[in-house]
């Protein structure tokens, strides 16, 4: 098929939930992509913080490869090494004790909701329980992830939701403490808010949520999905803080590529039972062979390490050309999940970086987020800022 072909076949027969860019991707190459027009772009959206090894790392593809000549599924009524291993290793990295595997962020989220409402209902025998997330939040898109996610934009065409659902706003303890009550059996947050706007958590805010639950019996979840997996530098962000929750959710770069997500419980919140929850595919031999061997890679090749260097190199330059810039107003993150908020939106400058061979993704009208791959180097920090600074100073 020519480019133009695939586009239009596109259009016709894949439901247009996406506004697409008129590009097609064919392959990649570290930090690099192409079209089928044999174009190159630098990468700095890693397929919305997934890709964090980079393209077409042999190891990772061998790993996958072998694995598909081993066995690709087995279903959950039987063991399978690598699934225990990736369990293990997820584990080990995050201080959990116990993981659940699905197939994306967004199944992790309805298995972290399910089991807070399994351990509230098993303590008291009662219904109607009820959970606090953050305004301006993102969960997912399935109908529980949904109910948490504080977007009115999502939420509005799907009403009625979950019921019991209260947001409070972030980086605002009080407003958190005031919709608790004798019903609350979890409080969601993301450590830094992804799609909100790239919004990391204040120290006393997170800390202060983690005591809230403590003293109130309430299940702390942490959504990890775009945050963790070394994103800020430390494997899971809620480790900067200092701050372990019940329940953790993972997915984005737990695969790298490979549909994986999990769920993960300390001893306390492990209230799931045989039949209360299951997934066909979830933790399958191929993808977690692939997850398992993430864990393997980053090891080998320093990747928090690396985001922390590259991150504070990264963090510098855009510092910098927000200081020059008054269409700026603000730059926010941790490590390789960064920010720029400006006044004006920024769908021209992606049109524009991306015309001249450089992905970048917004979170929100206004902010340009930078979520490149986790082995993205300095030379590449100076690739992509020799292209954005004259776009923005332009602006
Ligand atoms: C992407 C994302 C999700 C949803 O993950 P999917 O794999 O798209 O279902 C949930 N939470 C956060 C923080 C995310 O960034």
């Amino acid at each position: 098929m020519t480019t133009q072909e695939i586009m239009n076949q596109g259009e016709e027969y894949l439901l247009h939930t996406y506004n697409r860019y008129p590009i097609v991707l064919e392959k990649g190459e570290g930090v690099y992509l192409y079209d089928t027009e044999g174009k190159k772009y630098l990468d700095f959206c890693a397929g919305i913080a997934v890709f964090a090894l980079g393209y077409n790392n042999q190891d990772f593809n061998e790993a996958v490869k072998s694995q598909v000549d081993q066995i690709i599924h087995t279903s959950n009524y039987f063991y399978n090494e690598p699934a225990v291993s990736a369990a293990r290793k997820l584990c080990q990295a995050s201080g959990m004790k116990k993981a659940f595997f699905c197939n994306s962020g967004t199944e992790a989220i309805e298995g972290a909701m399910k089991s807070a409402l399994r351990y509230a209902y098993n303590k008291d025998g009662e219904t109607g329980h009820e959970i606090i997330a953050m305004q301006h939040s993102f969960h997912g898109r399935s109908l529980g992830a949904l109910s948490l996610t504080g977007n009115a934009h999502y939420q509005d065409p799907f009403k009625p939701l979950i019921s019991g659902i209260h947001f409070a706003e972030y980086n605002n303890l009080e407003s958190v403490k005031s919709l608790i009550n004798e019903k609350t059996c979890a409080i969601i947050l993301e450590p830094v808010q992804g799609e909100g706007g790239i919004y990391p958590a204040e120290k006393e805010f997170i800390q202060g949520i983690r005591k809230l639950c403590d003293e109130n019996d309430i299940l702390m979840i942490c959504d990890e999905i775009q945050c963790g997996m070394g994103r800020t530098g430390t494997m899971f962000a809620c480790q900067q803080y200092d701050v372990l929750p019940d329940i953790m959710t993972v997915a984005k770069a737990l695969g790298c590529g490979m549909p994986v997500g999990a769920f993960l419980t300390n001893e306390k919140a492990a209230a799931l039972a045989p039949g209360d929850h299951g997934s066909t595919y979830g933790g399958n031999p191929l993808v977690c062979a692939a997850a398992s061997k993430v864990f393997d890679l980053y090891e080998s090749l320093g990747v928090c390490a690396n985001v922390k260097r590259v991150g504070a190199y990264l963090y510098e330059k855009l510092e910098k050309m927000a200081e020059k810039s008054d269409k700026i107003v603000a730059h926010r993150g941790l490590g390789l999940m960064q920010g720029l908020e400006f006044t004006v939106p920024v769908g021209p400058v992606i049109q524009q970086a991306q015309d001249q061979g450089l992905i970048l993704i917004n979170a929100g009208t206004n902010i340009l987020r930078f979520v490149p791959p986790l082995i993205v180097k300095e030379e590449h920090v100076d690739e992509m800022m020799a292209i954005l600074e004259p776009i923005v100073a332009a602006l």
